[in-house]
C-alpha cells in the first residue's frame, strides 16, 4: 500500500491514485454510475448505491486523509455541505463555540438555519485562547476555528485551543482551507477534525466545488459516512476526479503561491497608496512568531487597505492580470472586495466589530509570473 510513503508530494500523487487494477490507467477512472450490479442477494464488490459510495470518491477520500494525517476523510458537494454534515451530528441543546471572524457562510448557516433546530452557538475571538476557555459550557460539543481568518488574517494557536477544548470535553474542528495541508497540519497540533472547502487550494483550478471532513477517530468516520448516506450531499465522481487531479500539483502550486505571496506582500507594504497590509509572513504581523511556529509557509492570501471603498473600486476597475471576483486558491490571481462580496451579510455593524473596513481588498496570489502580477497591481494602484 502506498500509504507508507512519507513525503507529502509522493502521497499527493500516489495515495488513492494507484494505477487502475483492471487496465493500468494512471489516471483514476471516473465512475459515473448510480448503482452497481450484484452477483446474488447480499453478494457485491463493496459498492451498492452511489450515494453511499463510489470508487472515485473512495480514492479521493483515501488521498485527503493521508495528506491531513487523519484516519479517514469524507467528501461533500461543497464546503458548506461538509459544515452541514458536522451540524447533523449535533442534537437540540448542543453548543458550538465558533471563531468571531470565520468564513461568512459558516455563521450564516449556524444562525439562519441550524439555530432553528435548537443548536446553540457562541462567537468569540479565538486568537486569545482565554476567550475559548471562558465560553466553554457543559453542553459544548465542538469548537470551530479558522486560521488564518478571512479576510483579516488573524491567527489562532491551534495547539493551545486544542488543549482547552479537550479539557472541556469537546472536540476541535479546524477549517484549514487557507493554508492547505501543505502548510498547516492541524491534526498534528491536536485538532480532532479538519475541514476544507476543496473548491479552493486542494482543487486549485477554480473549476469545481467541494468540501471534506478529515477525521481522527472511528466514531467520527462512522457518523460522517452515515450522514453521506442519510443526507446525501456527496461530491460527484467528476468533482472527485477534479480534486484528485488538482492535488497532484498541490505542493508545487503552494510553493509558488507562497513565494509570490511574500513578494506581493512586500510590494504592497512599500506602496504609498496602501495604508496597511495584513499578511502573516510580514514581521510586523502581530502573530508572526505563531505563524512561523504552526505553519510551514505563509501562503497566498493578503488583505490590504486602500482607505475607502472609492479607492478600492478605482483600483479594482483597472486590474487585468488579477481577476475581480469571489473565491480564492486558484492558479489565477483572484482579487476581491470583502465588504461588498464575501462579508456583505455581516452588515456594517458586524464588519466594524471585527475591524473589516470598506477600503480593504483581498488578494489570492496565483501562480502566474509574479512580475506580471506586480506590474498589474502597480498600474491599477496608480488609479488611486
Ligand atoms: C469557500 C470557503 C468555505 C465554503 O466552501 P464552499 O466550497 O464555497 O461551500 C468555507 N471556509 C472557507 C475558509 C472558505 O474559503
Amino acid at each position: 500500500m502506498s500509504t507508507q510513503f512519507k513525503g507529502f508530494s509522493t502521497r499527493a500523487i500516489h495515495v488513492g491514485q494507484e494505477p487502475d487494477p483492471e487496465t493500468g490507467a494512471v489516471g483514476v477512472p471516473i465512475h459515473p454510475t448510480s448503482t452497481y450490479a450484484q452477483e446474488e442477494i447480499g453478494k457485491h464488490k463493496g459498492y451498492e448505491y452511489a450515494r453511499v459510495s463510489n470508487p472515485t470518491r473512495t480514492r479521493l477520500e483515501q488521498n485527503l486523509a493521508s495528506l491531513e494525517g487523519g484516519t479517514s476523510a469524507h467528501v461533500f458537494a461543497s464546503g458548506m455541505a461538509a459544515v452541514t454534515a458536522l451540524c447533523n451530528f449535533m442534537k437540540s441543546g448542543d453548543h458550538l463555540i465558533c471563531g468571531s471572524n470565520v468564513y461568512g457562510g459558516v455563521p450564516r448557516l449556524f444562525n439562519q438555519v441550524m439555530a432553528h433546530y435548537g443548536l446553540e452557538f457562541s462567537y468569540v475571538d479565538t486568537s486569545d485562547v482565554k476567550n475559548v476557555e471562558k465560553a466553554m459550557r457543559k453542553n459544548t460539543k465542538y469548537v470551530w476555528i479558522e486560521t488564518p481568518t478571512n479576510p483579516l488574517m488573524v491567527l489562532t494557536d491551534i495547539a493551545a485551543v486544542a488543549k482547552v477544548t479537550h479539557a472541556g470535553g469537546a472536540e476541535l474542528v479546524v477549517d484549514n482551507t487557507f493554508m492547505s495541508p501543505y502548510f498547516q497540519q492541524p491534526i498534528s497540533l491536536g485538532a480532532d477534525i479538519v475541514m476544507h472547502s476543496t473548491t479552493k487550494f486542494l482543487n486549485g483550478h477554480s473549476d469545481g466545488l467541494g468540501g471534506v471532513m478529515v477525521c481522527t477517530k472511528p466514531e467520527q468516520a462512522e457518523k460522517f459516512a452515515f450522514i453521506q448516506k442519510a443526507a446525501g450531499a456527496i461530491m460527484s465522481p467528476f468533482e472527485c476526479w477534479l480534486v484528485l487531479r488538482g492535488v497532484k500539483t498541490l505542493a508545487v502550486r503552494m510553493e509558488t503561491h507562497d513565494k509570490s505571496g511574500r513578494i506581493v506582500a512586500d510590494f504592497l507594504k512599500n506602496s504609498k497608496k496602501v495604508k496597511k497590509v495584513l499578511y502573516p509572513g510580514l514581521p510586523e504581523h502581530p502573530q508572526y512568531e505563531l505563524a512561523k511556529r504552526q505553519m510551514t509557509g505563509f501562503g497566498a492570501m493578503i488583505t490590504f487597505d486602500l482607505g475607502s471603498q472609492d479607492n478600492a473600486n478605482k483600483m479594482l476597475r483597472k486590474v487585468r492580470v488579477c481577476t475581480l471576483g469571489e473565491s480564492l486558491g486558484g492558479v489565477e490571481t483572484l482579487i476581491s472586495h470583502p465588504a461588498t462580496m464575501t462579508h456583505a451579510a455581516l452588515g456594517e455593524e458586524g464588519r466594524k466589530e471585527i475591524g473589516l473596513t470598506d477600503g480593504m481588498v483581498r488578494i489570492s496570489v496565483g501562480v502566474e509570473d509574479v512580475e506580471d502580477i506586480i506590474a498589474d497591481l502597480e498600474q491599477a494602484l496608480a488609479a488611486v
